[in-house]
């Protein structure tokens, strides 16, 4: 992979740029310098609790200023994938957290706060940290009153700051499908779907575009079934044996262990 091939450097976000509001050493001055050569930055995120607005101002303040248009977050593609399926008059239960709701609502989904008898077209589950009995019933009765289940994304962890994991989305995620026996349709991370946005938003091909994470489930398979290079970042969820021991599918073209690397 050389460096002046490539066009667009998409980063993820927790356990890559930061842990919880701990910015990682080396972020904000390599990201400044890609920027400051002519590469294209985008940050693409499965966590769907905030909005790219929400993403946008934590970089900024965290000493990374960035634009909500440089954000690419799984809630955000998952209102453009509703749109996609239904234009006018969608309407959504939804298991997840505010920003996950403005996105949709922006986008002109409708959100159903109860089922109430109405007809869901769909249940959209993400990362919900105050996920409760009730919210799996609803989710489950949508589902077989007919609604199409979709969910954010799939990732059983998320990395915070003191090296610690919480529970994922994926962990809703599986919830709901166990109730329902249904499996969702999956918007983020590995599907290529919010990748490919972000590529056609760059005007960069495949072999011109990197993508950097800390997951080989998400990040580096993303990478791999789009057809861009990978770079897998020792600094989040991904140990160093497993990322040297990853199956063929989800090995990275590069382990690095630190983002200041990205520059030699
Ligand atoms: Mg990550």
């Amino acid at each position: 992979m050389a460096g002046e091939e490539i066009k667009a450097y998409i980063f993820d976000l927790d356990g890559v740029i930061y842990r919880g509001d701990e910015l990682q050493p080396s972020a904000a001055e390599t990201i400044q310098t890609l920027r400051s050569q002519g590469r294209k930055v985008y940050f693409l995120t499965n966590n769907s609790t905030q909005s790219r607005r929400q993403y946008s101002d934590k970089l900024t303040r965290l000493g990374i200023p960035t634009e909500p248009h440089e954000v690419m977050t799984s809630a955000y593609a998952t209102a453009l994938y509703l749109k996609e399926r239904k234009s006018t008059d969608g309407r959504a239960y939804v298991v997840g957290e505010c920003g996950l709701k403005e996105e949709l609502r922006e986008s002109g989904i409708c959100i159903a706060e109860s089922l109430n008898g109405r007809k869901i077209d769909f249940v959209v589950v993400g990362l919900d940290r105050q996920f409760d009995y009730q919210k799996l019933y609803d989710a489950q009765q949508a589902i077989f009153g007919g609604a199409e289940f979709v969910a954010t994304n799939c990732d059983p962890t998320y990395p915070l700051e003191g090296g610690t994991l919480s529970p994922g989305g994926g962990s809703m995620v599986s919830a709901v499908a166990t109730a329902s026996g249904v499996k969702p349709f999956v918007v983020g991370k590995p599907h290529t779907y919010s990748l490919e946005i972000i590529m056609s938003l760059a005007e960069a091909k495949p072999e011109e575009t990197v993508i950097i994470g800390d997951r080989l489930d998400t990040d580096i398979w993303v990478g791999k079934r789009a057809g861009t290079h990978t770079v897998l970042v020792l600094t989040g969820v991904t140990t160093e044996e497993e990322a040297y021991n990853a199956p063929d599918e989800m090995k990275p073209e590069r382990i690095i262990y630190s983002l200041r690397e990205l520059l030699q």
